[in-house]
């Protein structure tokens, strides 16, 4: 046994696994398939823009213990991440608060705002919303549902409103103030010189393979190490054995445009379903990168099949039944640990995947 762990994949939650294995004197292997480190966190210098190679990663956490945490490796910048949503030839601002209401019916004050929409979830009687389309309704009526939610989400899903579950829905704030920060969480921002830096510091005393498939690596280096810390799809690792389970993946088309400024926002939301993206990054105004070109990435939702990266869980009841079954399986593996978006097949946010590698590691090493 050359290393007490493997750690396989090198996002967010092995690299903080590994990051404080080896501050505990561990030594670690990191494998990636990818040949870069930092996961779907990754980001790319290019004309001194850093692209979000994999979508737009915007840090937020109430979180203070993860906040400090995760300062000892970068400073951020003051970015508050305030999306446009573009339906047709009307423009919205995101989440759902005063502005929004008062572009979408000529009013002014939130008493104007909540009537418009409680007489519109009248016309549905819903008491306890069963999916996102119910609770959509309920929270901002069926305007706001119609012109901003439905399309997006089917995009962004592949299935109806009435199909999904409504928790993720409820990841967006309403708001009856005028206030377009899309978070509300207590601390926000975007690392200073992009994401990759804080992988380089996380992983600087660990060795690394990049290019390199576990499932391949492991062929003929079973003793490689004590324990591995496996953040890869759960069910892949049991070799489907109970079924797959669902994914979203993202294609993005990413380009270099030679102008300055392309849409004067980091993110723009196109919401109906006749434009096949879901949104249009544009990188540089996450750090107001000083740059005469501007790069920017269209967004396409697609089902994942094998083969595909797969981005985000598809959390009905089906998939997470299916889920618990590899969870009890995977909690029978006394060498192996599983963890982040992957491996735990959730729908978590940065701050939540270090929360949860940090309790990994408190777990591990008996603190
Ligand atoms: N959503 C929407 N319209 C928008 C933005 C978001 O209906 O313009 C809904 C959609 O269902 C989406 C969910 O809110 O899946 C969560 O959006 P979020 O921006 O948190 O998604 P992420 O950034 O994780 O892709």
């Amino acid at each position: 046994m050359k290393y007490d762990y493997l750690i396989v994949g090198a996002g967010f939650f092995g690299s903080i696994f590994a990051y404080e294995a080896s501050k505990r004197g561990k030594k670690c292997l990191v494998i990636d398939k990818r040949n870069h480190i930092g996961g779907n966190c990754y980001t790319e210098l290019k004309d001194g823009i850093n692209v979000h190679k994999y979508g737009a990663h915007i840090f937020h956490t109430s979180n203070k213990n993860i906040w400090n945490y995760i300062n000892q490796f970068t400073e951020f910048n003051n970015y508050i991440n305030s999306p446009i949503a573009i339906y047709k030839d009307e423009i919205y601002n995101l989440p759902f608060n005063m502005n929004t209401f008062s572009k979408m019916w000529g009013i002014k004050t939130p008493e104007e705002a909540l009537a418009i929409i409680e007489n519109q979830k009248k016309e549905f009687d819903i008491i306890q919303p069963k999916n996102l389309e119910e609770q959509a309704l309920r929270m901002v009526g069926k305007d706001i549902y119609e012109k901003l939610i439905k399309g997006y989400t089917q995009k962004q899903w592949g299935r109806p409103c009435s199909e999904l579950p409504s928790f993720i829905i409820k990841r967006l704030p309403i708001r009856f103030t005028y206030d377009n920060n899309y978070f509300n969480d207590r601390y926000q921002g975007i690392p200073i010189g992009g994401y990759t830096k804080i992988f380089d510091k996380l992983l600087a005393k660990c060795d690394i393979l990049l290019n390199t498939d576990y499932f391949e690596f492991i062929k003929d280096k079973k003793d490689v190490a004590l324990k591995t810390i496996y953040t890869g799809e759960i069910d892949k690792f049991f070799n489907f054995q109970f079924g797959a389970l669902e994914w979203r993946a993202v294609k993005f088309e990413t380009e270099t445009l030679d102008i300055d400024n392309f849409q004067g926002n980091a993110v723009v939301n196109y919401t109906s379903l006749d434009v096949p993206y879901t949104r249009i990054i544009e990188h540089k105004h996450f750090e107001k990168a000083d740059s005469k070109n501007t790069i920017i990435s269209k967004e396409y939702s697609s089902e994942w099949k094998l083969g595909d990266e797969p981005y985000y869980p598809i959390n009905n009841e089906k998939n997470n039944e299916l889920y618990l079954k590899y969870q009890s399986v995977a909690k029978k593996q006394d060498k192996i640990i599983f963890g982040g978006r992957l491996g735990s097949y959730k729908y978590y946010d940065m701050d939540k995947v270090i929360e949860e590698a940090l309790i990994a590691v408190q777990i591990e090493f008996g603190e």
